[in-house]
């Protein structure tokens, strides 16, 4: 299908935050910035949750943007954390939602921990967490570096990332998350349609093994353009991709004022996009 300029599918950037999870703008907020850099396809993606989607649907209908509702969902090989976007699932659908529940949950009692060891060494308490974080929404670390930076402990997010919140500090506490195939596999059986975001970051390709059972879970395809990405992994994912006829997105990963990402640094074709939409069986995408 030939996608038209301004058709579904146009300048999409299918990968935003918003204060539901660790972004620093309310979803509408989020949907007006990426109207403003020119996007007119759009996701949000927030971690671990599906919260902002209401507010997002209205949001983007009316400034004339295609939203797909999508998740980030956090997943973990070994020592290191997997993030699995969905889009177009059903968001009620119980065995992801069992998934979800348990990581948010497992988050909150990771924080508490994090806050209490912090606290022993800084002036943090819990309650400066609770502080910064918006009523419902997905608790992270990113909300520890804004009650650090709030207290003058840090200077920004970068910085809080850094040393203190480091997987290598005494103060981490690793959350509870599923391993990657169980990750992709709750989405796909929630007829949502999954993509490894950031695949190729500084910590490597995830080994061949792990990647094959996760296409055999229904894994749809890889965000390959994400400013995290780095080569020589891009390449050869990118080689994957082809061979394997997969599914390739590009996105900003925006969090407001919580990175630097910029609404459409990095964009998804419209062939992908309609290709996403084509294979989703759980949600609808909210048309303008
Ligand atoms: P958590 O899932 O609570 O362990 O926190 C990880 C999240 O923190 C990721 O999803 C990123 O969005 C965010 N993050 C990681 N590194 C940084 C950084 N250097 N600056 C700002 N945010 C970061
Ligand atoms: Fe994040
Ligand atoms: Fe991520
Ligand atoms: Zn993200």
């Amino acid at each position: 299908m030939a996608a038209r300029a301004d058709g579904p599918g146009a300048v999409a950037d299918l990968h935003l935050h918003s204060d539901h999870s660790d972004g620093t703008e309310p979803p509408a907020m989020v949907m007006a910035a990426a109207h403003r850099h020119g996007l007119r396809t759009v996701a949000l993606t927030d971690h671990d949750t599906t919260s902002g989607w209401t507010e997002a649907a209205e949001a983007a209908s009316s400034l004339g943007m295609t939203l797909l509702p999508g998740m980030e969902l956090s997943a973990k090989y070994e020592w290191r954390s997997v993030h699995v976007l969905g889009y177009l699932f059903d968001p009620d659908d119980a065995g992801l939602r069992a998934l979800t529940d348990r990581i948010r949950s497992s988050r909150v009692t990771r924080a508490r921990t994090m806050a209490d060891r912090i606290g022993r060494d800084y002036d943090l308490q819990w309650e400066d967490i609770v502080a910064q974080t918006a009523v419902g929404a997905t608790v992270g670390r990113p909300h520890i570096a804004d009650a650090l930076v709030q207290k003058g402990v840090v200077r920004d997010r970068g910085e809080a990332f850094a040393g203190i919140l480091s997987p290598h500090s005494d103060y981490y506490v690793a959350l509870y998350a599923p391993d990657p195939v169980t990750a992709v596999a709750a989405i796909a059986d929630a007829g949502g349609v999954p993509i490894i975001a950031h695949p190729a970051g500084r910590a490597g390709l995830l080994p061949d093994r792990l990647v094959t059972r996760m296409l055999e879970a229904d894994l749809a395809g890889f965000e390959l353009g994400h400013r995290e990405n780095v080569e020589p992994a891009l390449g050869t994912l990118e080689r994957l991709v082809r061979r394997r006829d997969l599914i390739a997105t590009g996105s900003s990963d925006y969090h407001g004022l919580g990175k630097p990402n910029v609404p459409g640094e990095n964009t998804t074709s419209p062939d992908m996009v309609a290709r996403i939409i084509a294979r989703a069986t759980g949600s609808e995408p909210v048309y303008p």
